[in-house]
C-alpha cells in the first residue's frame, strides 16, 4: 500500500524559492573578485537566478547540459548553482587550481557547453579556449565595463549583460527529484580526477543532513561563512543549507589570504565558519602575531584532511571558537562524518573529551559506514581494529560520471572510500591514513596522520608531512619532512627526541628534512605523491 502524502520532488530550486519567500530580507554577502562588497537579500537572489535560467534557455540550454564554471564564493557563482540547476541542466564547478593540463581534460570530458569564469581567471581561460571545442560560450561573471577590448574567446559576453535582457518572471519547473543538478571532480590526489554527478534528492538531503545540530548545525540565527571554496564539494553544502535554514551568508571572494577573511568576519559578524586545516592553521598564526580576538565567531568546522589536536586546542583555548572535525569526500557529497560528543561522553575529563573531538567523528542518518579487513569481514568497533572504510547512502556516489569502468562498489552496495580507520564503541570513527599514504613497516602499519598530528604540536614547526621511504631491513619507513615556523630554531635531534615516549617505538619517524615549503593539491591538502617523487630514492638505515 502506497502512502497518502504529497508526491513533491525534492529539487535544489525550491531551497532559494524557500528562503526567497519566509527569509527574504537576509543577506548573501560577498567580497567581489573585482573589487568591492556586493550586497542583496534571498530574494533578490532568486530572482537573479531566475534571470539566468530564463537566460539559459534563450541559449537553448537543454536537460542535462553541462555549465561550467571557473568562480571563487560570489553571488554570481551563489546563482548559477540555482539557475542552472533549476532548469534541469547541471552546474559543473571547476577548481582553477589544478594544473591546466587538468582543466583541459575536466572541460573535455564533462563536454562543458558554456562557461562562466571570474575575471581572475581571464588570462587562464584565454589560453584554454583553443583546446576546449565542446564550449560554445564564454561568459565574464562581471559587468560589461570589464569585458577585455578584444578577445578570441568565442562567444564572450558579461553575465550581467546576459541577466539584464531577462525579466526573472519564471516559475522554477518541477521534474523528477533523480535529475543531474551539479558536477564536482574530486582533486586527484591518487589518481585521475574523476566526476561525481549530484543529483537533486542527494543535494537536497545532505542539506538537511549538514544542517542537523549534531552535524555542522546551521540555524536562522547564524551568519555563515563558507571558507571552502564553492568549487571544493559545492562548498561542502552550504549555499544549499544556509538558504534552507534562512542563515545569513557571507562569500569571501577570492580574499582566502587571513586578513581578508579576518575583516570580513569581524565586518559581517560571522558565527560561523567552514575550512581545511591549511587555511585555520595560517589564520591562527595571523590571529596570534596581532594578538587578535574573534568577537562572533564561535564554531568552524575543519575538514578535507586531518585536523591537528593542538589546531584545535588553541583554537578553543586562544580564540574561544569550537572546531568541529569533520570527514568527507567528493564522493560523500562531502558529509561522512563530524565529530560531536555524546551524552554519555559529558562527564570525561577535559583531556578524555578532546580526544574523542580530535577523532573524525560519528555519521548522521544518511550516511552508514564500517570498516572491513582485507577478506572483506566487518571488523569490531573497538577503536583499536583498523581496516578499509566502506560508506553508503543516498548521497554517496553510486558510479562516477562517463566513467567507461564500474565503480568502487563493493557486490553488496558499499563504496570503498581508499581510507584506512578504526571505529570505537561509541561509534567514533578514527582515520588512520589514506590506504596510499599508510606506511608499512616489516608487519606493522604506522599512521602518517598521527605522527604529523604529533609534529605541529612541537612549538617550532609550522608545518609537518611524514611519508614512507625505503629501508632495507623494514621495507618502509617514516621520514618526517618540516617547514619550521619563522624566525625559530628546530634541530633534527631535538625533533626526533619530542617523538620519544608520546608515540610507541616502532612508530618513531627514523629522520628529519626541513624544507622551505610543503607541496599542497588544488584544495589545500598535503601532495605526498609529490613528496614520494621528490624523496624518491632517499632510503634509512
Ligand atoms: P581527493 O580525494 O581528490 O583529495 P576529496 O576532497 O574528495 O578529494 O578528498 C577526500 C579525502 O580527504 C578522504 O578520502 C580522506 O582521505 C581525506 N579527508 C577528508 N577529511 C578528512 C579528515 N577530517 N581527516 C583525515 N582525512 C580526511
Amino acid at each position: 500500500m502506497l502512502g497518502l502524502m504529497m508526491a513533491e520532488p525534492l529539487r535544489v530550486a525550491t531551497i532559494i524559492e524557500h528562503a526567497a519567500k519566509w527569509h527574504s530580507d537576509t543577506e548573501i554577502v560577498s567580497r567581489l573578485p573585482e573589487g568591492g562588497i556586493h550586497r542583496y537579500t534571498y530574494a533578490a537572489a532568486n530572482r537573479r537566478s531566475k534571470q539566468l535560467a530564463q537566460a539559459l534557455l534563450k541559449l537553448s540550454t537543454e536537460n542535462g547540459d553541462r555549465v561550467g564554471t571557473l568562480a571563487w564564493n560570489t553571488h554570481r557563482h551563489f546563482e548559477l548553482y540555482y539557475g542552472v540547476a533549476g532548469i534541469g541542466a547541471v552546474c559543473h564547478t571547476i577548481n582553477p587550481r589544478l594544473f591546466p593540463e587538468q582543466l583541459v581534460y575536466i572541460i573535455n570530458h564533462a563536454e562543458d557547453r558554456f562557461l562562466f569564469f571570474d575575471l581572475t581567471f581571464l588570462p587562464l581561460v584565454e589560453r584554454l579556449a583553443a583546446v576546449c571545442p565542446t564550449v560554445e560560450k564564454w561568459v565574464l561573471m562581471a559587468g560589461r565595463e570589464h569585458l577585455p577590448a578584444q578577445s578570441a574567446l568565442p562567444g564572450l559576453c558579461s553575465y550581467e549583460d546576459l541577466l539584464a535582457a531577462e525579466t526573472g518572471d519564471y516559475e522554477w519547473p518541477t521534474f523528477d527529484e533523480n535529475t543531474a543538478c551539479s558536477l564536482c571532480y574530486t582533486s586527484g590526489t591518487t589518481d585521475q580526477p574523476k566526476g561525481v554527478l549530484y543529483s537533486h534528492r542527494s543535494t537536497v538531503l545532505h542539506a538537511y543532513g549538514i544542517s542537523l545540530p549534531d552535524s555542522l548545525g546551521c540555524s536562522a540565527l547564524d551568519v555563515i561563512m563558507p571558507v571552502v571554496p564553492m568549487f571544493h564539494v559545492n562548498a561542502w553544502g552550504l549555499p544549499y543549507a544556509a538558504p534552507l535554514n534562512g542563515s545569513k551568508l557571507v562569500l569571501p571572494g577570492a580574499g582566502m589570504d587571513s586578513a581578508s577573511l579576518y575583516e570580513l568576519f569581524e565586518s559581517e559578524n560571522v558565527t560561523f565558519s567552514a575550512g581545511v586545516p591549511t587555511i585555520w592553521l595560517a589564520l591562527l598564526q595571523f590571529m596570534r602575531e596581532g594578538q587578535r580576538q574573534f568577537t562572533t565567531l564561535r564554531r568552524t568546522v575543519v575538514g578535507g584532511a586531518s585536523c591537528p589536536p593542538a589546531l584545535m586546542k588553541a583554537f578553543v583555548e586562544e580564540l574561544n571558537v569550537t572546531i568541529t572535525h569533520a570527514w568527507g569526500m567528493t564522493e560523500t557529497s562531502p558529509l561522512g562524518t563530524g565529530s560531536r560528543l555524546k551524552a554519555t561522553q559529558l562527564d570525561l575529563s577535559s583531556t578524555e573529551k578532546a580526544a574523542v573531538l580530535a577523532k573524525q567523528g560519528r555519521v548522521v542518518f544518511g550516511v552508514d559506514m564500517k570498516i572491513v579487513g582485507d577478506d572483506g569481514h566487518e571488523l569490531p568497533h573497538d577503536g583499536v581494529a583498523f581496516g578499509d572504510l566502506l560508506v553508503r547512502g543516498p548521497w554517496v556516489v553510486a558510479d562516477y560520471f562517463r566513467s567507461g569502468t564500474p565503480g568502487e562498489l563493493t557486490s553488496d552496495g558499499w563504496f570503498r572510500t581508499g581510507d584506512v580507520a578504526t571505529i570505537d564503541p561509541d561509534g567514533f570513527m578514527q582515520i588512520t591514513d589514506r590506504s596510499k599514504d599508510v606506511i608499512k613497516s616489516g608487519g606493522e602499519w604506522i599512521s602518517s596522520i598521527d605522527l604529523e598530528n604529533l609534529a605541529v604540536a612541537h612549538p617550532a614547526v609550522a608545518e609537518a608531512a611524514v611519508i614512507g621511504v625505503h629501508s632495507d631491513r623494514w621495507s618502509e619507513r617514516p621520514l618526517l619532512i618540516v617547514v619550521r615556523r619563522p624566525g625559530m630554531e628546530l634541530s633534527a635531534d631535538e625533533l626526533l627526541n619530542f617523538f620519544r615516549g608520546r608515540v610507541a617505538k616502532f612508530c618513531e619517524p627514523d629522520a628529519v628534512e626541513f624544507v622551505d615549503s610543503l607541496p599542497h593539491t588544488a584544495t589545500g591538502k598535503l601532495l605526498k605523491t609529490q613528496l614520494r617523487k621528490d624523496f624518491a630514492g632517499y632510503s634509512v638505515a
